[in-house]
């Protein structure tokens, strides 16, 4: 590899890794260009609340322009407070529920993409989907896109996500698989009788084979309002608190079998008929739901051989929902990078070198999350959990209670 510095880095995919990514670079002064697949920035919906470790709020304070981090964190909500656990009928099992750290942070994933989105301005280009991408003799690597464009730069990271082409490309053996991890998931406005339900960390619901979860998704500050205030060139929409839950939909079970839905309602209705009324009521008045089955990779994602092209986030390692640990995990890919890189830029170390220390990081980071998220699943669904192996402790800042 020619040394020059990091050069110019290609990034496909502008999720929360590739702009984590996007953004450690712009501050230690490397040349960055992201590409994603997607029309616009708000063609999608990004899903509902994660949980970030205070170890990971803590880094992209450090990695984002000071108005962004206060906004992240002024839109954060908390999660703190007892974990409760009920029957199917709101008596109480236990008010010590196992939760995610006492500073862990609740975030809305789509309020949070709009804020990493700030300031990259055009260093983000849309409807770029990547089909393929090669290294030359002289040191670039080529992107190819869909659209028949093409850019060059000295370094392309994946983060494109679970489906990612560049990880097909790079390590094709690995393959996508279905779980067993079916969940119907949605998002209540907030009202006192749902919040009375969910005053802490996170509340479970254990009913007859069936586990219903859920969580609050309280900004501290609503995000629009923040947003004028911070950031005021962000168009951040007007988003209100909610109540998200979840429900372990049973593998067998029609639905989750069948193509993904945009409506759980009825399914969920179904599956807790008799359940207490302020549950019901609870999925009924919701605004938005939907029914998915996760996917895994099948098997730990093993090493390639280092060259200018690696991963970062879901590209390399699909953690399932259970572990809460995805986007914190993609997120610290993307600081150590930035950190790896830096040094080459700075003239320290050539870039194999920082590549292949990278990709020692991300393998073990990134299989232990894997595997812990996999663990964590027998909570929810014992007899079932997706082809477990040794407990794992997860390597980085989690919350449990997870959802998108
Ligand atoms: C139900 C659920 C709950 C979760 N809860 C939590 C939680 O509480 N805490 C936590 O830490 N994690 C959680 N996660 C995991 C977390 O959401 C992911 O790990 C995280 O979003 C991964 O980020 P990423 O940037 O790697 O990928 P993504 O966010 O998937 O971003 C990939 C981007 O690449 C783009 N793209 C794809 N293909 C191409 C292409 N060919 N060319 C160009 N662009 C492309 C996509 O459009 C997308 O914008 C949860 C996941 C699920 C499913």
């Amino acid at each position: 590899m020619a040394e020059q510095g990091a050069g110019r880095v290609l990034v496909i995919g502008a999720g929360i890794g590739g702009l984590t990514l996007a953004h450690a670079l712009v501050r230690v002064g490397i040349d960055v260009r992201v590409y994603e697949a997607d029309d616009a920035a708000g063609d999608r919906f990004q899903g509902y609340r994660i949980g970030l470790g205070r170890a990971t709020i803590d880094a992209l304070r450090a990695t984002l322009p000071g108005r962004l981090a206060e906004l992240v964190e002024a839109t954060s909500g908390s999660l703190t407070g007892p974990g409760l656990l009920f029957d199917e009928r709101l008596n109480v099992l236990s008010r010590d529920l196992e939760g995610p750290p006492e500073d862990a942070r609740a975030v809305d994933r789509q309020v949070l993409r709009r804020i990493l989105l700030g300031a990259l301005g055009d260093r983000i280009a849309y409807g770029k989907r990547l089909t393929s991408h090669a290294e030359t003799e002289d040191g670039t690597v080529i992107a190819r896109f869909a659209d028949g464009t093409e850019a060059a730069g000295q370094v392309l990271v994946g983060a494109d996500g679970g489906n990612s082409r560049v990880r097909r490309q790079l390590v094709p053996q690995v393959r996508l698989v279905d779980s067993d991890l079916c969940g119907a998931m949605g998002r209540t406005p907030v009202a006192d009788r749902f919040l009375r339900l969910v005053p802490g960390r996170g509340t479970m619901i254990k009913g007859p084979g069936i586990t219903l979860m859920l969580g609050r998704m309280q900004f501290d500050r609503e995000p629009s309002e923040a947003a004028a205030a911070l950031a005021p060139e962000l168009a951040m929409p007007y988003r209100e608190s909610y109540v998200r839950w979840v429900l372990m939909v049973p593998p067998e079970h029609p639905a989750a079998t069948g193509p993904r839905r945009e409506d759980a309602r009825e399914v969920v209705l179904d599956l807790i008929d008799g359940w207490h009324p302020d549950l019901l009521d609870l999925v009924r008045s919701s605004d938005m739901s939907g029914i998915g089955r996760s996917r895994v990779f099948d098997r730990p994602m093993p090493s390639w051989p280092v060259s200018r092209v690696t991963l970062l986030g879901d590209a390399a390692h699909l953690t399932l929902a259970s572990g809460g640990n995805g986007a914190n995990t993609a997120m610290w890919d993307a600081v150590l990078l930035a950190e790896r890189l830096a040094e080459v830029e700075r003239g320290e170390r050539d870039l194999a070198s920082a590549l292949g220390e990278y990709q020692a990081g991300l393998l073990q980071r990134g299989n232990a999350a894997v595997e812990y998220s996999k663990e964590n699943l027998k909570r929810f669904v014992p007899a079932q959990a997706a082809t477990p192996r040794q407990t794992t402790a997860s390597p980085v800042g989690r919350a449990e209670d997870a959802d998108r």
